[in-house]
């Protein structure tokens, strides 16, 4: 077995810190169950993070365990990065929030990456005997026979090839949630040969690591070149699964940055480590569940990207039959009203019309007319966008709907008031089986009295397809910014 010898049994001390910080993450998922309590939640997990944290820095400045590492090192790197997240979190605005969480999905990832490319790359120099590190044990501590298991080698191996797909593939999640991908410049990454070639690399890299090699200069050629096609796998795996099950890639990912903690845990031999990488493995494979299950596709239909990309481009031509209207002739229709069931999408976050909305179902109910909000679980930009937008403007939780609870209830409404959704109400999912979308359950917006789509243009969303719900019968279009329509209907209806 590989050992390191100097990855010292923790003193109790600090497992006790660490047992304290574990039960404090899955009391911060708990409260992260409930909307009431999410906030808390939050809290309490980052609590957690901060005893975690506390204790390793303890563990490894005081109790001598990497003795070379002094508060002179680690005190400005913790400043460094701490007031960098504060920072990117304080100023990145909430339409580039989908974006901000693949990165950090992503840099987890990378974390996991370095992390064990330099606990292989210090056994190589050490076994090599270029360096004597302070505090560290000399070559001939290194123990370097291998009896197989779940040793060392394969802890490394494994956080490797993980920790390199998460950051590569939330690279290029990124990069298609912020519109910025241009698959020719990846040449034949992302084909389906490509990647089986890359697949089979990588195993084999993984066994040579994990069960085979015995020095530690093969150790380290294994993991750096493992390294180097884990990155491009990562690429490869993420590059072609089309744009309508990006939430699913999402979702998944943020799983694998999960997994690659866990596998880092084993690396350093840190109990929190693992705990904390399973509690986000566990769920981020719970919520690639939900969201299989929302878009109606098995795991391995979005990985092998069976549905094709169609690209964001679709033509938005070939509409003849749209009636567009105004916030003055719908105000009488709102005024009238009994039931409107109100369906945000991604475009109410753009336009960040949350306040306006909540402002226009208070004059509505004032009125007598029932107000309910129909959340589709991939609305928006990442799993529970529309339920976050809603809550800061303090709509009321009951008010929120999920599909299967509400769309029954289009039959009854007077008025469905589609805001800133696209692809989460289009009829192709039932009637085009040749749609990237088929067979994904939507809402059925256009069973309502009268159907009131508002965005800016006829132009697709996210799925980059074609909508016929903009020309039904009983459709009619607020070509306008959300924002801008709100705001005209609000002092519209008060002239009522
Ligand atoms: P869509 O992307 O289908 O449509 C959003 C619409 O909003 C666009 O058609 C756009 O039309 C409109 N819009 C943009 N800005 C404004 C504005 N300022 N005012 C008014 N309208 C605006 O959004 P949906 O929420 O319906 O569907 C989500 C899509 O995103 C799905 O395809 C889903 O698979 C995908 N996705 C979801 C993720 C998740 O985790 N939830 C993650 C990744 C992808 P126009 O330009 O004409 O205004």
């Amino acid at each position: 077995m590989i050992q390191l010898p100097f990855a010292a049994v923790s003193a109790p001390g600090i497992e006790v810190a660490y047992m304290a910080s574990s039960a404090l993450f899955v009391l911060g998922i708990k409260f992260l169950g409930k909307v009431k309590t999410a906030r808390k939640g939050n809290q309490i997990a980052a609590l957690g993070m901060a005893v975690a944290m506390a204790a390793t820095l303890w563990e490894l400045l005081q109790a001598g365990k990497y003795s070379g590492i002094s508060w002179a090192f680690a005190g400005p790197t913790l400043l460094f990065g701490g007031l960098l997240g504060w920072r990117l979190a304080v100023r990145v605005p909430m339409t580039a929030m989908p974006e901000f969480v693949a990165i950090f999905n992503g840099l987890g990832g990378l974390a996991s990456l370095l992390v064990a490319l330099a606990e292989v790359s210090l056994i190589a120099v050490l076994a090599n005997d270029r360096l004597q590190l302070p505090g560290l044990p000399s070559p001939a501590g290194l123990t370097l026979s291998r009896h197989g298991g779940f040793d060392f080698a394969i802890a490394v191996a494994l956080s490797v090839v993980i920790g390199a797909v998460t950051f590569s593939g939330s690279m290029i999640a990124y990069a298609k949630l912020a519109g910025k991908v241009n698959k020719s410049r990846f040449g034949p990454l992302g084909s389906t040969p490509t990647n089986i070639v890359l697949g089979l690399l990588t195993l084999g890299l993984v066994v040579w690591g994990g069960f085979i090699a015995e020095t530690p200069t093969e150790l380290w050629i294994a993991n750096g070149s493992l390294a180097l096609v884990s990155l491009a796998l990562g690429v490869g795996l993420t590059m072609p699964i089309g744009g309508a099950d990006m939430p699913v890639a999402i979702a998944l990912l943020n799983s694998y940055s999960g997994i690659a903690g866990m596998t880092t845990g084993f690396v350093l031999n840190n109990n929190v480590l693992i705990v904390a990488g399973s509690l986000v493995g566990a769920s981020g494979i719970i919520l690639t569940q939900i969201m299989c299950k929302a878009m109606n596709r098995s795991l391995s239909n979005v990985l092998l990207g069976v549905m094709g990309d169609t690209g964001s481009a679709a033509s938005k031509e070939g509409y003849t039959k749209v009636k567009t209207t105004t916030a003055e002739e719908l105000a009488p229709l709102l005024d009238a009203a009994r039931l409107v069931i109100i369906v945000p999408g991604y475009g109410l976050a753009v336009a960040q019309a949350q306040h306006k909305v909540r402002e226009l179902a208070s004059l509505l109910e004032k009125q007598g007319c029932a107000v309910k909000y129909a959340i589709h679980p991939v609305a928006g930009r990442m799993p529970g966008h529309m339920n976050i937008l809603l809550a800061e403007a303090n709509v009321p939780y009951e008010q929120l709907f999920e599909l299967d609870h509400i769309n029954d209830e289009f039959a009854q409404a007077d008025v469905a008031l589609v805001l800133g959704a696209n692809d989460v109400c289009n009829p192709a999912a039932n009637d085009d089986p040749k749609s990237p979308i088929a067979g994904m359950p939507v809402l059925n917006v256009w069973n309502a009295r009268t159907v009131v789509v508002v965005k800016r243009s006829l132009s697709a969303g996210y799925a980059g397809i074609r909508n016929e719900l903009f020309q039904l019968d009983n459709s009619l279009m607020l070509l306008a910014d959300a924002k801008k329509a709100m705001e005209d209907l609000v002092t519209e209806l008060k002239a009522q």
